[in-house]
């Protein structure tokens, strides 16, 4: 047994007005609500109202802008190796190509001249800077130059397919994801074309890129500025591939020598372009790898490098091609 609440009748009845009351109240808030929403299309109506065209050019901008962009080889050059292409009679157009960056300085050094000068060159970067340096090579990238593979550690020796295809997948990968740029580029580190590497550049389709004219600047002994500038100007030839060094060691020397490379080329009457833009205006050489070969002498002596300024923790690539 329990004690009945001593509660009048006419007490029930109010509260129980005022209980349904309530209940109505809160019905019909969720009745408009669910309503407005199924109207809006179940979307923030708040947001919907804010949207203005402007917003809406913005956000599609946004999602154009997470398209890469592709450094794309014409079809003819697809899974081949070159170190020139044949140019229609009296063209004179050469490439200018730096390997082994990103690199503090260096990099930063030819990129000032090479805007100054109005050029457009093509940077073969190895994977370990570019996890040191991604800025420099950003600043790349909206300079309008192009990028290319040159693996991730720069390694000459022989390799297991898997190895090749992670050293070349995972310096893709930093470019898609660090930069948001697809390459169909790459030069075998120190020009060896038998160690696995170019295998599996031609089996994804890529265009396997040599030279035809070497700075020399990748000898230990590092040559002079000047040293640098001769060898270039006397190997140029229309349709030709300029091979320099940007990263792997100190190469002042290069970036000093790009000016005067420029200036004397250009007085000679040559015009300069990225590897697409070369492979573009150009004919497969019928020389090819044969030429190629002789034009690329990998050296096998590798001396280690210092450290670069104010780099990380990352090891970074042997000297060399
Ligand atoms: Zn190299």
């Amino acid at each position: 047994m329990y004690k009945k609440t001593p509660l009048s009748n006419s007490s029930t009845q109010k509260l129980l007005k005022f209980i349904g009351l309530a209940v109505a109240s809160l019905a019909a808030v969720i009745g408009i609500f669910i309503g407005a929403t199924q109207m809006f299309g179940n979307s923030n109506i708040e947001t919907l109202a804010q949207l203005g065209v402007g917003d809406l050019i913005a956000a599609n901008q946004k999602v154009l802008a997470k398209v890469p962009l592709e450094y794309a080889n014409p079809a003819p050059f697809r899974a081949k190796t070159i170190r020139d292409v044949v140019l229609p009679e009296g063209k004179k157009v050469i490439a200018l190509t730096f390997d082994d960056g990103p690199w503090p300085q260096t990099t930063e050094n030819i990129l000032a001249t090479l805007k100054k000068e109005n050029v457009k060159a093509t940077f073969f970067v190895i994977g370990q800077p570019l996890k040191s340096f991604p800025e420099i090579s950003k600043k790349t990238v909206a300079a309008g130059h192009e990028m290319a593979n040159h693996t991730e550690h720069h390694w000459y020796k022989a390799m297991h397919g898997i190895v090749a295809q992670r050293e070349i997948e995972d310096t893709n990968k930093m470019l898609l994801e660090g930069l948001n740029v697809k390459t169909t580029y790459f030069r075998p580190p120190g020009g060896v074309l038998t160690n696995g590497l170019v295998d599996y550049a031609h089996q994804r389709n890529d265009t396997v890129l040599m030279w035809s004219a070497d700075s020399g600047d990748s000898n230990p002994r590092r040559p002079s500025t000047e040293s640098i500038i001769k060898t270039v100007v006397s190997q140029a030839t229309p349709g030709g591939i300029v091979l320099m060094h940007d990263g792997g060691g100190n190469h002042e020397n290069t970036a000093k020598a790009v000016p005067e490379i420029i200036r004397q080329l250009r007085a000679q009457g040559y015009t300069f372009a990225t590897i697409t833009e070369l492979l573009e205006m150009g004919t497969l050489s019928p020389e090819g790898v044969t030429s190629a070969k002789k034009a690329a002498p990998a050296k096998k002596t590798v001396k280690p490098i210092p450290a670069a300024p104010a780099a990380k923790a990352n090891k970074l690539p042997a000297t060399g091609t």
